[in-house]
């Protein structure tokens, strides 16, 4: 009699937990888990490197740039300006990575986007509800942990790392997915003067990032970190790569009001002023600002979509806590619901929080620290208690930030 053994580690059926029968043999569980390993780590050093073995997909699937809008409009408040340019070059994006290869000498080149605008302004935030949107890999990366190779710190390659890790390693995916490079402003270069001592965390890291920006093959170190001699690499091509980078800039509107009062300065000045909104410099931001404030122009001129995101007032931030589809406050209505409690907020209560948040100077990031501190101690105790309805009043409000000592602005 015949006994059923794996083909490959010759264990029987009674040895293994499942074992599949083939037209010629068997195999075993231990031994598909252990195939299945050796395809994977063998498609990550033969990748195929060059993009075009991506999955097609079709234009038509993709959003347009009023749907990609739209859709941010439902997490966003305001700032229609970086969402518009947002949406038109992730469809562009889509666009050069449907181009025809044969075509007439005329090739679509990648247009990388910056987005200027104050902390907490959402930045991050259209980054990451943009990539939901969106069928590609997507990562975010924060330029302040880059150095200069061989200094403490991390190699710009390693972007590629995490963003190969959210591809599960598919090297065709990652190289048409997005990179989104926050706090790039953190890397300008300290002073206008390349001095003596070095730079190692500004020049130096806005030269390894151009590299990644332009479009190159990146030796990439497949768990991260530091280069290592003995390691195997994974060859990425950086081309189709679409960086979003977005960065505070704090003071550069000093840079755009001191190029503003250049310009009017001169013979036929008066002609030329034009009525200036000094309340939001922001809006007249160009790429030579970037300049001033220590971005190399080569890194500059690889990020040709500027854009920048408006500070929020009052009214922006009444909005926040409440009208997004994941707005603050719909997301404790949720929390109560899941102990069947109803909670309500009074209009007084929510106006005082973003009056609380504006004095702060927190932006929205403000907003859920006050909210948290209003709502904790309910949060504790509401659960043990056989409460149906719960709503938070101005009082309330008031009473529970006083305890918290959030009442003093700072
Ligand atoms: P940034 O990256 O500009 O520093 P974030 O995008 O991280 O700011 O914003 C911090 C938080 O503030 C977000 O998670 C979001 O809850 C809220 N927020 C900021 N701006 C907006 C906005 N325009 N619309 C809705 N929520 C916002």
């Amino acid at each position: 009699m015949s006994k059923n053994v794996c083909s490959f580690c010759g264990r029987s059926e009674k040895e293994v937990n499942l074992l599949i029968t083939g037209l010629n043999g068997h195999i075993c569980d231990n031994c598909v888990l252990q195939a299945y390993q050796i395809v994977q780590s063998s498609e990550q050093l033969n990748d195929k490197h060059g993009g075009t073995d991506a999955k097609p997909f079709s234009l038509k699937k993709v959003p347009k740039p009023k749907e990609i809008k739209k859709y941010l409009d439902q997490y966003i408040i305001g700032q229609d300006e970086a969402k518009r340019y947002l949406a038109v070059s992730v469809y562009n994006h889509y666009k050069r990575l449907q181009q025809p290869k044969d075509d007439d000498g005329v090739e679509i080149e990648k247009s990388n986007i910056i987005m200027v605008g104050s902390t907490g302004t959402g930045k991050t935030l259209l980054a990451r509800t943009i990539a939901k949107l969106l069928d590609v890999p997507f990562t975010i990366v924060d330029a302040t942990v880059f150095t200069e190779a061989g200094y403490v710190g991390e190699d710009v390659e390693s972007i590629l790392s995490r963003l190969l890790q959210v591809a599960d390693f598919d090297v065709a995916a990652a190289e048409r997915g997005i990179v989104f490079v926050d706090e790039i402003d953190k890397i300008a270069r300290k002073s206008d003067n390349p001095s003596i001592t070095r730079d190692v965390s500004g020049e130096g890291v806005q030269q390894g990032l151009l590299k990644l920006l332009e479009g190159t093959v990146v030796n990439v170190p497949p768990k991260g970190g530091r280069k290592h001699p003995d390691q195997d690499y994974i060859h990425v091509d950086t081309r189709n790569i679409l960086f979003i980078c977005g960065g505070a800039f704090d003071g550069i509107e000093r840079k755009i009001a001191q190029r503003l009062n250049t310009h009017v300065v001169g013979y036929n000045s008066v002609q030329n002023v034009r009525k200036i909104d000094k309340g939001d410099l922001m809006k007249y931001i160009l790429p030579q600002d970037l300049k001033s404030f220590g971005l190399i122009p080569e890194i500059i001129g690889r990020l040709p979509v500027l854009t920048y995101l408006n500070p929020l007032d009052r009214e922006a931030l009444r909005q926040i806590l409440t009208e997004p589809k994941n707005s603050i406050i719909k997301q404790y209505v949720k929390l109560f619901k899941m102990d069947d409690i109803e909670l309500d907020f009074s209009p007084e209560a929510l106006d005082y929080m973003v009056d609380k948040a504006v004095e702060y100077k927190l932006g929205a990031r403000g907003l859920r620290s006050i909210v948290e501190a209003v709502m904790m101690d309910t949060m504790f105790e509401i659960p043990s208690k056989r409460i149906k309805h719960f709503e938070v009043t101005l009082e309330y409000a008031q009473a529970q930030l006083d305890k918290a000592g959030l009442q003093q602005a700072s």
